[in-house]
């Protein structure tokens, strides 16, 4: 994934630290002052977790249990074990039914198998109607940077010049002005697309429906004027049962926007019955596995818990600077530093748990306690006992484990080094330059230590001694 590579390239874009640095904290704020409204915000997360580790737990008997009940509701089931058969099966469903155009709502997990370049490969017609995606795609297929905002890295006036290049319209200056214009080229694509496909937020083993959480309504448009809808998703989004989705619901929309509830929650069960007016035609659920299974049966197998807020992300100081595109694929920021090894292979992606200062922000916020800084350091272990690491860091780390294995040695040798850092200082007690750090200090200060350890500290403070 070449994260370094990448994310020193993103610190030297003068542009994206701009937009970076506007939406910093945009959400941060939002969320805190949300999730005040509940009086039981901590037993909701702890809800939450138990009816998140509860499907997966069970996950084999919730699928099995959806697939009948959205069977009963006329859906059809198909599955999908990597990349490619999405694809495969995305295309065939759409052939089947004579499809020209195609109508897509927000879906990470297509964004897995490059969804919209495949249909495009076979001919047909595809617009993404998330408006930050929409974005993204007249941009030439841009990847998302974020889960819940795929284009928060655009500033508004990328958007004017993009929209203006590519409708050919007079530039607008406000964001409504450009919304409503999206607005008018979508609700064409609405009218005349002949499928829909969307993700989906939970997929409720009780009901055999999909629940689609959205902001802009697209989904609502996507999934029900077109005769088609096809529903894609990932195996771990399973809950077992409506009530299940109204826990998840209180802590999603906080988590993620800062909002209560967000403008529109869709619960879509089955194909239209006889004498009702709404439905599509035919229903179709592709339930993905593409790298699931292995995760659930890893020591990793918390982060299936996730619910796909976003909060981690926004609340990460190296997401924050470096923006989501470093990140390499499809999941950026903390849970996409686990996903991601997980789904690529941890050979190809051992960077990422390492791209982290471990301070715990995103386990903090995460709604299902996910403890990503501890899934992290797991897979840094992975990576250290498969040799994928450098020598230089495998060398660094032996050593000190030696070292710490002896305390007497341990001591000395912590003396030796607060003292040697002490004399690196300048007059203000800052380090300007680590001679082993220089990659931490070429973007930062290092406060300089007192000179003496912190065992010295400790011992002094116990004997009453001012340290
Ligand atoms: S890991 Fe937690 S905080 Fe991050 S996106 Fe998933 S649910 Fe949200």
């Amino acid at each position: 994934m070449h994260f370094k590579e990448r994310a020193r390239e993103k610190l030297g874009d003068e542009r994206l630290q701009r937009n970076l640095q506007k939406i910093k904290g945009k959400f941060v704020g939002k969320r805190r002052s949300a999730i005040t409204e509940l009086d039981d915000f901590e037993d909701t997360r702890d809800a939450a977790r138990a009816i998140r580790q509860h499907a997966l737990d069970d996950l084999d008997v919730w699928l099995e249990l959806f697939e009948a009940n959205a069977r009963a509701r006329g859906a059809t089931v198909l599955w999908a074990q990597d990349p490619a058969e999405i694809n495969r099966l995305v295309l065939e469903i759409a052939f089947r039914h004579g499809v020209r155009k195609i109508v897509k709502s927000k879906s990470m997990v297509s964004e897995e198998s490059a969804l919209d370049l495949a249909i495009e490969g076979a001919g047909l017609e595809v617009v993404e109607t998330d408006l930050g995606e929409y974005i993204l795609q007249i941009n030439g297929y841009e990847p998302p940077s974020h889960i819940v905002g795929p284009a928060l890295h655009k500033s508004k006036e990328e958007v004017t010049e993009l929209f203006h290049r590519r409708h050919g319209t007079p530039r607008k200056e406000g964001i409504e002005e450009l919304c409503r214009e999206a607005r008018a080229v979508l609700r064409e694509h609405y009218l005349t697309a002949d499928m829909g496909i969307s993700g989906g937020n939970f997929f409720v083993a009780e009901t055999g429906s999909v629940v689609l959480v959205t902001n802009e309504g697209n989904a609502s448009l996507a999934t029900t004027l077109p005769k088609v809808h096809v529903a894609i998703s990932g195996i771990e989004k399973i809950v077992p049962t409506l009530e299940d989705v109204a826990t998840l619901m209180r802590l999603l929309p906080r988590s993620a926007t800062g909002q209560s509830i967000s403008n529109y929650v869709d619960v879509l069960t089955g194909t239209r019955g006889e004498g009702e007016f709404h439905g599509v035609d035919h229903m179709y659920f592709i339930l993905v596995d593409s790298g699931r299974t292995g995760v659930l049966a890893s020591e990793v197998r918390e982060a299936l818990r996730c619910i796909r807020c976003g909060a981690c992300m926004n609340h990460c100081p190296v997401y924050q600077a470096v923006g989501g595109h470093s990140y390499g694929w499809v999941y950026p920021g903390p849970i996409g530093s686990i996903l991601t090894p997980m789904y690529v292979g941890l050979d190809k992606a051992h960077e990422l748990p390492a791209a982290s200062t471990s301070c715990n922000q995103c386990g903090v916020v995460c709604p299902v306690k996910i403890p990503l800084p501890d899934l992290q350091r797991k897979l840094r272990e992975q990576a250290f006992e498969r040799r994928l690491r450098p020598w230089s860091e495998r060398a660094a780390l032996k050593a000190w484990a030696w070292v710490a294995r002896r305390p007497g040695l341990y001591a000395a040798a912590s003396r030796l080094g607060v003292r040697a850092l002490r004399m690196l200082a300048r007059g203000d007690g800052m380090i300007r330059r680590l001679p082993f750090g220089r990659a931490w200090t070429a973007g930062r200060d290092m406060p300089a230590p007192t000179g003496r350890t912190f065992r010295e500290l400790y011992a002094a403070r116990r004997n009453g001694e001012s340290p």
